[in-house]
């Protein structure tokens, strides 16, 4: 059995090729979101309880390899997935999506981290966009003068910034509604985390098209597994460690 450890588009669509090939495969979601978008094939969610629980976890369902194919931002579990498949002698693949290039007619601006962007934002804009995602919008806690739009997939916890309105959605997003939800809120700062892929990339096109600026989280570093940016060489991959 294949263990996908989830929680992105990449990875479901991992999941329904693996289903339609014949192959045992289970997705792992961290349980984050109050109503995921369910895999296809079957799906566990919750914590494992770290690196030891994981590997433990392998052993017990009889686990051929593993397919890293969370989130680039998801820097836990990638770091537990590392450590537990050496621990069990499992093979291990990251997919990961690339980041996004800059295109000419962007006004691209890079952070560090959610700590760099709050500190960069109040020179580059008042009303802001900011799709970082609903953890870790502490960061942004102390933004006592600029409005923020926040959008995310569920209510994030506290603390918020003092102005602030939820939008809560989960896309897929398109040129026309970025743009709109843009003019409709006098939006003039876009702050994103370098997700890459294609499901929240017209909010880049929208941003460009208006002229805006645009801050980018940059990603963090990952441990240094055998990686593809692909579903079809994760697929390949999987079909030749399927056991
Ligand atoms: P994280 O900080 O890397 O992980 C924190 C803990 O959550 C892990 O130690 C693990 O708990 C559990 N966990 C995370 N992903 C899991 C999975 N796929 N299956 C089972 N347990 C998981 O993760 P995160 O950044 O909170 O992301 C959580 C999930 O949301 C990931 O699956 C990721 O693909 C998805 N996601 C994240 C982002 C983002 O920006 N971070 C964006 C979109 C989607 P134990 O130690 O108990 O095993």
């Amino acid at each position: 059995m294949i263990l996908i450890l989830g929680g992105t588009a990449e990875a479901r669509e991992l999941a329904a090729a693996l289903v339609a090939a014949g192959i045992e495969v289970t997705s792992s979601l961290a349980g984050r979101v109050a109503n995921p978008r369910l895999p296809e094939g079957a799906v566990r969610i919750g914590g494992f309880g770290g690196p030891v629980g994981l590997a433990e976890w392998l052993r017990e369902n009889d686990v051929s390899c593993v397919v890293d194919a969370t989130h680039p931002f998801a820097e836990r579990i990638t770091e537990n997935a590392a450590t537990a498949c050496t621990r069990a002698g499992l093979p291990l693949l990251a997919l990961s999506r690339p980041g996004w290039s800059e295109r000419p007619g962007d006004r691209w601006f890079w952070a560090d981290d959610l700590a760099a962007a709050a500190d960069a934002i109040p020179g580059l804009g008042s009303r802001v966009l900011l799709t970082t995602g609903r953890q870790g919008l502490a960061a942004f806690a102390g933004l006592g003068h600029t409005w923020l739009l926040i959008r995310c997939v569920d209510p994030p916890e506290p603390p918020l910034p003092a102005q602030h309105k939820l939008l809560l959605d989960r896309g897929p997003y398109t040129l026309e509604g970025e743009l709109k939800l843009i003019d409709a809120h006098g939006i003039d700062l876009i702050v994103t985390k370098d997700s890459g892929g294609e499901h929240t990339i017209a909010k880049l096109d929208a941003a460009r098209e208006r002229g805006l600026p645009v801050l980018i989280v940059r990603r963090p570093a990952r441990p240094s597994v055998a990686g593809v940016a692909t579903v079809a060489e994760a697929l390949d991959w999987a079909r030749a460690h399927a056991g």
